[in-house]
């Protein structure tokens, strides 16, 4: 059956000489399609098989693995390709995506992650991007921060983000403080439309603030371990 789907290549494998295998995230699933010839050059599915590219599929659809037809190639984020960061941190987040993806598969992260490499291909500030789809990324996994009031007591009087309560604290109920900038900047991530967004106006030492607590929180709740976050910190930082 003839079918067209909307997706992005977040893998390529070889296969024989000319072809390879890609693995393409959609709204509704990942789909294994082999393209036939799409190494060579002058194919006409060359453009549009390649890592990150974000197009219209036309595929022979078959329980295992389809084949591909011919692709309509939608944005290939070409200023992303041109830049290691930017590379690192959409690779990170194509990663992370299809980890959360596969214990949830809500088509909101796929809208998410497509989202998100579009605004770090346009040069919004890679790490912010990251943290904001961390962040909202954690409600599919069950693990939303409490980002309203006092975790402990409800009081709206916050003052700390803490691991082990999942959000906020008040003052009544912990002694330890964070800089308030720090504290609202969190909900502001986490309630922020990211395809509205066009600028992120927060210095690098809070940003990295944000980072380390998103980075403890991952590391002690999810289970996820991601070599290419480690690999996207360490350029960043
Ligand atoms: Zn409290």
């Amino acid at each position: 059956m003839i079918k067209k789907i909307k997706g992005i290549v977040i893998k390529e494998i070889d296969y024989k000489d000319t072809s390879k295998i890609i693995e393409v995230i959609t709204q509704n699933g990942i789909y294994s399609i082999i393209a036939k010839g799409a190494k060579n050059v002058k194919n006409s599915n060359f453009k549009g098989t390649n890592f990150l590219s974000y197009g219209e599929f036309c595929i022979y659809e078959n329980k295992s693995i389809s084949t591909l037809k011919s692709v309509d190639l939608i944005n290939s984020f070409k200023n992303t390709l041109k830049d290691i960061v930017k590379i690192s941190a959409s690779t990170y987040l194509v990663k992370l995506c299809i980890q959360v993806y596969k214990q949830n598969m809500n088509y909101e992260i796929f809208d998410l992650l497509l989202s998100a490499l579009i605004k770090i291909d346009n040069e919004i500030n890679a790490l912010g991007v990251v943290n904001i789809v961390e962040i909202k990324l954690l409600k599919y996994l069950g693990l939303k921060l409490n980002l309203d009031n006092c975790a402990i007591c409800g009081s709206k009087n916050i003052v700390y983000l803490s691991l082990d309560y999942s959000g906020y604290l008040c003052s009544n109920c912990t002694n330890a403080k964070m800089d308030i900038k720090v504290l609202k900047l969190f909900k502001m991530y986490d309630m922020i439309d990211l395809n509205k967004l066009d600028k992120i106006n927060v210095s690098k030492d809070v940003m990295i603030k944000i980072d380390k607590f998103i980075y403890e929180y991952y590391e002690k709740y999810t289970g996820i371990y991601l070599q290419s976050k480690k690999l996207f910190n360490e350029l960043m930082r």
